[in-house]
């Protein structure tokens, strides 16, 4: 048997061993009730334990507070894009947009079929390699809400701190949440697609403000209508069962392990040591601007395009997978998500070194 690889996905990506391990003890006959978790009504009392069990995990990790409802949607956080100006951009209403790569303009793209974009700063003219600076008369006092990307993903950026808005802020989070501790109350509506950082494909975490889903959102369809998913703790449907069963063990590692704070001291960490080194050498650059550079997601490249294919090819070679940049930007990306650990990330620097001194 193969000993499993390294992996440093950008998405689906790494989740913590004991979660897979408890999945699979619990694959066929979960908790002794004779059936897989696969297999249940998604009505059963069994399933909408595990369903309280996940909210309660996120509740409980990120301090979400009362008056804010979570809930579990599909389409992933591309739906989002479309589902938040549905339901709070009326037309011809104006968004707050603060461009910060390829995520954004999915969602750009999405709030122009309803409304205006009022574009409050974007770092297109420097291949978005940081967050953009912002003033507070940057961003138009009128407009329905400020959509953000807290981390970009496929650019390697993230905010540090999150911007003041004069109007409702909404965030995708769909590769940093759960990476840190949150101002959950200074955001209307947080997305993620659980893929990166929350568990598997197929669900998509939302936690939205309650009072304001107060309104009538009757026009839409219903399965884009946040209010009713709330009203009937997002069970409008058949729910993706499994995918939140392990998105609830997910979360329930995160808080076992200390919670956000203690992911957020080990994943400073672990970053540091990559951006300490690719510093240090004159072999590798980092690519996004220092103020900027994302926790999760390292972006690097060799002095050139043919040697970074040389490493993506070698480091596949010694187990390390996933480390191909995406391809809009080239070069490498080490996505080390709260599962990746600290000796993985010193297997890829291990791997680094050596490819230095062997192409240098
Ligand atoms: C992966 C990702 C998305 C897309 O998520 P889907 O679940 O595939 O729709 C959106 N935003 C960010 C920041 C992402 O990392």
């Amino acid at each position: 048997m193969n000993t499993h690889a390294i992996n440093f996905n950008a998405g689906p990506s790494k989740l913590p061993p004991s979660v897979l391990k408890s999945a699979q003890d619990n694959l066929i006959n979960y908790q002794g009730t004779g059936l897989s978790v696969l297999e249940m009504s998604h009505r059963s009392r069994e399933f909408m334990a595990i369903r309280d069990h996940a909210e309660q995990a996120v509740r409980s990790a990120l301090s979400v507070p009362d008056d804010y409802d979570v809930l579990f949607l599909q389409g992933g956080a591309t739906m989002q894009f479309s589902m938040v100006p549905l339901s709070f951009c009326k037309p011809n209403q104006t968004v707050n947009m603060i461009h910060t790569g390829s995520w954004t303009k999915k969602a750009i793209a999405e709030i122009k079929k309803q409304g205006r974009v009022h574009m409050v700063a974007s770092s297109e003219s420097t291949q978005f390699d940081r967050i953009p600076d912002i003033t507070p008369d940057q961003f138009d006092p009128d407009a329905a809400y400020t959509h953000i990307c807290s981390n970009n993903t496929i650019y390697g950026t993230q905010y540090a701190s999150f911007p003041e808005s004069p109007v409702p802020l909404v965030a995708d989070m769909s590769s940093d949440i759960l990476s840190r501790p949150l101002p959950i109350s200074d955001f209307n509506l947080i997305f993620a697609g659980a893929q990166k950082n929350a568990g598997p494909a197929g669900v998509t975490l939302v936690i939205v403000k309650k009072s304001w889903l107060d309104q009538d959102f009757d026009h839409l369809p219903l399965m884009l209508n946040y209010a009713k998913h709330a009203k009937e703790s997002s069970m409008l449907n058949t729910s993706p069962t499994f995918s939140i069963y392990l998105l609830g063990l997910t979360v329930q590692w995160v808080l076992d392990q200390g919670g956000v704070a203690t992911m957020q001291t080990r994943n400073q960490a672990k970053a540091k040591r990559l951006y300490d080194y690719l510093n240090s050498s004159d072999f590798y650059s980092p690519i996004a601007q220092p103020d900027s550079r994302s926790v999760m997601n390292v972006c690097f490249k060799t002095p050139t395009p043919d040697l970074d294919a040389v490493f993506v090819r070698e480091s596949a070679q010694a187990n390390l997978v996933g480390l191909k940049g995406h391809r809009l930007i080239g070069g490498l990306r080490a996505s080390i998500y709260n599962a990746v650990s600290a000796d993985d990330v010193d297997a890829l620097l291990t791997f680094m070194q050596s490819f230095e001194s062997n192409h240098h």
